[in-house]
C-alpha cells in the first residue's frame, strides 16, 4: 500500500510547519513541582520522537529518584488545604479546565498526533473523551454524599462518611496520552486528593500542556504535580514505597501492573489497576453483518490496533467467515497509510520499532502455522515505525497471536461451529477486559453478557468507552473502574462513626 506525503488541513486550521513549530515550542519542557515548572537534577533531559519520521520534536526534563520525591512532597503538602477546598470550588476549576480544553482542542490534537502517531481525526476523538472525564467530575464532584440513620437496635446513630484517600500517584501508558490523563486526574481532585503524574517517557508532552492548561484554569500550586523521566521504574518506586502515598493508579501492561502492585503491597496502598486486554470479537451466524463489519473496522483498528480494548480474536461462525473475511479485506485495502496529519489517513505509525517487531512476529507464527494472510501482512518501507493493516483468516488454535495482545493493525479471524465453542473460545485467556459480540438475537446476547468473562461488552457495537460509564477489567485486566458513577470513589475512603443514641 502506498504512502502519501501530502500535507493536510484540520477543521479550518491548517497543519503547516510552522504551526507544529510554534505548538511545540508553546510546550513546557520542565517538570511541574509545587506549581514551579523546573529542570531535572543535574538539567538531565530526555528526547521526544515522531514515530511517522523518527525527528526529535522536543527535548525535556529527565527526573531523577530526587525529584520524584520534591514531587511528592508537593503533594502532600497541598493535600490538607485541597482536601477542605468546598466541592463547588474543586467543580468549578474542573468545568474552566474542560472550557479551556474546547478552546484548545486543536493544538491538543495536533500535539498527540505529533507525538504518537494516531491520525488527527482519531486525535479530536480522544481530546472529546479525554474532555468529558473533566466535565463527568467536575459534575460528580457535588454529589459525594453519606448517610445517618439509627442502628437496627435502636441504641444508636450511625454516619458514613467519604474522605479522599490522600496523596495519589499516578502513571498512564503512551496510547491516549491525554484520555488516561485525565481519567486518572479529573476523579482524583473531585475526590479532593492531590496528585503526582508521571506520563510514559514515548508521550509526555500532552500531559505538560495539560499541566500547563490546568495551571492557567486556577489550580493551586502543589495539587498536580508532574514528572516525566527515562527510568520509570528508578524513581517510581520510591514513591510507591513512600508511607505517605496512599494511592497508586496505574494504566498499562499487566506485566508492569503486576510489579507495581508489589511494590504497593508493603504499605497496603490503595490500587487500581488497568491492564492489557485480549478482546474476543464474536460474530454469530444470525449477525447482521454490516454492523459486524463496521464494528470490527472501529474495534480493531481505531489508534492503529495500540488500545487496550482493541479486538484481538475474530471469533467467526464458520457460516459466515468467509464472507467476514471478503468484506473486512476489502475495506482494509481501501485504508490510507500516513503521517496521521495527511488528509484521508486512518494507519499512522506504530509507537516504535519494537512494536513493529511484534506484529511481525506474531503475523509470522500464524502464517506458520497454518493462517492465510488476506491483505497486509508486512511492514512497510522507509522512514517511521509503520505496519500495513492486515487481515489474517483460518488462525489456528495454538498460534500466539490468540493468546497475546497484537497491539497493531492486525485482525484475526478465527472460525468457530456452536455457540458454546465461542464461549470457550472468548474466555480462554488470562484477560477479561472488554468482549464484542454480534447477534441480531436479544437472548443470544444476554447469554452472552452472562457467559463472557470480561468487565464490559459491546453488543453489536464496535467502541464502549464512555466517561459516564465504569471502565475497567475482570481477571489480569484489573483491579477498580474509572469513569462513571463508580470512577470517584476509587479516590474516597469510606468512614463510618456510630454516635450516641440522641434520646
Ligand atoms: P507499560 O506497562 O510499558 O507502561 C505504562 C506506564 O508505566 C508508562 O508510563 C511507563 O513508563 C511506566 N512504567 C514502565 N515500567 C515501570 C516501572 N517499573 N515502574 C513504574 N512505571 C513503569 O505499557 P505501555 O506500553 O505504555 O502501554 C500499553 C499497555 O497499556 C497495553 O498492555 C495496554 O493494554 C495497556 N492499556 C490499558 C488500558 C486500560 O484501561 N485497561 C488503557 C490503555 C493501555
Amino acid at each position: 500500500m502506498p504512502r502519501h506525503a501530502a500535507s493536510g488541513t484540520d477543521e479550518g486550521v491548517p497543519v503547516t510547519e510552522n504551526r507544529e513549530t510554534e505548538l511545540l515550542a508553546s510546550v513546557p519542557d520542565g517538570l511541574f513541582i509545587g506549581g514551579a515548572w523546573q529542570a531535572a537534577t543535574g538539567g538531565r533531559t530526555l528526547k521526544v520522537y515522531d514515530p511517522s519520521n523518527g525527528n526529535v520534536v522536543k527535548e525535556i526534563a529527565d527526573a531523577s529518584p530526587e525529584d520524584g520525591k520534591a514531587a511528592l512532597d508537593a503533594a502532600v503538602d497541598a493535600f490538607p488545604a485541597w482536601a477542605a477546598t468546598p466541592a463547588r470550588e474543586r467543580a468549578e476549576i474542573l468545568r474552566r479546565a474542560f472550557d479551556l480544553l474546547q478552546e484548545r482542542k486543536e493544538d491538543f490534537a495536533l500535539l498527540m498526533t505529533i507525538e504518537m502517531g494516531k491520525p488527527l481525526a482519531e486525535a479530536r476523538g480522544e481530546v472529546a473523551y479525554g474532555g468529558e472525564f473533566l466535565r463527568w467530575f467536575s459534575e460528580e464532584t457535588a454529589r459525594v454524599q453519606g448517610r445517618y440513620g439509627a442502628n437496627p437496635e435502636g441504641t444508636g446513630r450511625m454516619i458514613v462518611s467519604q474522605h479522599p484517600v490522600g496523596p495519589c500517584f499516578l502513571i498512564t501508558p503512551w496510547n491516549f496520552p491525554l484520555a488516561m490523563a485525565t481519567r486518572k486526574i479529573a476523579p482524583a481532585l473531585a475526590a479532593g486528593c492531590t496528585v503526582v503524574i508521571k506520563p510514559a517517557e514515548l508521550t509526555p508532552l500532552t500531559t505538560l500542556a495539560f499541566a500547563k492548561l490546568l495551571e492557567d484554569a486556577g489550580l493551586p500550586k502543589g495539587v498536580v504535580n508532574v514528572f516525566t523521566t527515562s527510568t520509570s521504574g528508578a524513581v517510581s518506586e520510591p514513591i510507591i514505597r513512600d508511607p505517605r502515598l496512599r494511592k497508586l493508579s496505574f494504566t498499562g501492561s499487566t506485566q508492569v501492573g503486576v510489579k507495581l502492585l508489589e511494590q504497593a503491597a508493603p504499605g497496603v496502598i490503595r490500587t487500581s489497576m488497568e491492564l492489557g486486554g485480549n478482546a474476543p470479537f464474536v460474530v454469530f451466524d444470525d449477525a447482521d453483518l454490516d454492523k459486524a463489519v463496521d464494528g470490527a473496522m472501529l474495534a480493531k483498528f481505531r489508534n492503529i490496533g495500540q488500545a487496550c480494548t482493541a479486538a484481538n480474536r475474530f471469533l467467526v461462525h464458520r457460516s459466515v467467515a468467509a464472507e467476514f473475511a471478503r468484506r473486512v479485506t476489502e475495506r482494509v485495502q481501501g485504508m490510507k497509510i500516513g503521517r496521521g496529519t495527511e488528509d484521508g489517513v486512518s494507519i499512522g505509525p506504530l509507537i516504535d520499532d519494537r512494536a513493529v517487531a511484534k506484529a511481525t512476529q506474531l503475523v509470522q507464527d500464524a502464517v506458520t502455522r497454518g493462517a492465510s494472510v488476506a491483505t497486509g501482512g508486512h511492514a512497510v518501507e522507509g522512514a517511521g515505525t509503520f505496519y500495513a493493516p492486515t487481515v489474517v483468516a483460518d488462525v489456528q488454535p495454538g498460534s500466539d497471536i490468540l493468546r497475546e495482545e497484537i497491539f497493531g493493525p492486525v485482525l484475526a479471524i478465527v472460525p468457530f461451529d456452536t455457540e458454546d465453542e465461542a464461549v470457550r473460545l472468548a474466555n480462554d485467556t488470562e484477560y477479561g477486559l472488554v468482549s464484542y459480540v454480534f447477534t441480531e438475537s436479544l437472548a443470544r446476547g444476554q447469554r452472552m453478557i452472562e457467559r463472557l468473562e470480561t468487565g464490559m461488552m459491546g453488543l453489536n457495537m464496535g467502541v464502549v468507552s464512555n466517561a459516564a460509564a465504569p471502565f475497567g477489567g475482570w481477571k489480569m485486566s484489573g483491579l477498580g473502574r474509572e469513569g462513571g458513577a463508580e470512577g470517584i470513589h476509587e479516590y474516597l475512603q469510606t468512614k463510618y462513626t456510630l454516635t450516641a443514641n440522641p434520646f
